[in-house]
């Protein structure tokens, strides 16, 4: 069911300092857990992780007890075939070649920050690794493309330009990026794909969550009897990549980068806010 939209929660600069922290614990977690996504690691371990990063940071999970039935980790972990949503378990090992979306998020002061990696465990199988840096690509063209005076839809149009223009890859549409602040889960929502200059007015103090999904195969999703796990329902692997990102008047900070996203954004002509100090 679609939640009735509800007025975009545009953010003060204090405000998006905070965000900023967040961010930076998501930015944190993610990191270690990438670390530690070795064969015969469990996608328990990883969140055994989040929620030490989560401890030693003073931050609480924007997923654990989420929705009903109450989501039970502060990771979603998503393997192979599972593109979101997947739940951690002990029982769960990973293997050489796996490709494992790992999606995190903190609070910190009230203001969540939401962020995925999808990282190959072990030696990359090339067509899966591929598929990902497709993804990943695919966000930050998405992020360039956020622009104050901008659309929405300028973000959708690039992110599946992008996908395109990598390769022929399926683009989730059941699934997308959302706004972020008060609540993980906010409006607007933010299709993957679009046309540009259509949709809702981008704005200085807007943040939203940036999440491009591609498989191999079928862009066509199901949800187990889990309730929770999202899976092609071809069976294709997929990949999946996030960001939070705020909307200033002299550019974007991507507040779960550890860089502000700088590099990425530079080596495409973009600067990021002067509101994000080097970290
Ligand atoms: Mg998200």
């Amino acid at each position: 069911m679609r939640r009735r939209r509800t007025p975009i929660e545009l953010k003060s600069t204090d405000q998006i300092k905070l965000m900023r922290a967040a961010g930076l614990v998501v930015a944190e977690g993610l990191a270690e857990m990438s670390a530690a996504a070795l064969p015969g690691a469990t996608t328990g371990d990883l969140d055994r992780i989040g929620r030490e990063v989560l401890a030693r940071n003073g931050a609480s999970s924007s997923f654990l007890g989420y929705a009903n039935p109450p989501f039970p980790g502060v990771i979603c972990s998503s393997r192979n075939e599972a593109v979101v949503h997947g739940v951690p378990s002990a029982d769960e090992e990973l293997a050489a070649g796996d490709l494992i979306s790992i999606d995190y998020g903190a609070i910190v002061a009230g203001w969540h920050g939401d962020a995925a990696v999808t990282v190959s465990v072990g030696t990359p199988n090339a067509q899966a690794a591929a598929l990902s840096a497709a993804c990943e690509k695919a966000l930050w063209d998405g992020i360039a493309a956020a622009r104050v005076g901008g659309r929405l839809g300028d973000i959708s149009h690039a992110l599946q330009t992008s996908i395109i223009a990598s390769g022929s890859y399926g683009i989730v549409e059941d699934y997308g990026g959302h706004g972020i602040g008060t609540a993980m889960h906010m409006d607007p929502h933010i299709l993957n794909y679009g046309r540009p200059g259509r949709g809702e007015r981008l704005v200085a103090g807007m943040a939203i969550a940036i999440e491009p999904m591609v498989t191999l195969g079928s862009p066509r999703t199901l949800e187990l009897a889990d309730q929770w796990t999202v899976v092609t329902v071809d069976g294709s692997w997929a990949a999946h990549w996030e960001h939070t990102v705020a909307l200033l008047t002299d550019g974007p900070w991507v507040l779960t980068a550890a860089d502000g996203g700088r590099a990425e954004l530079s080596s495409r002509g973009i600067a990021i806010s002067s509101l994000a100090t080097p970290d």
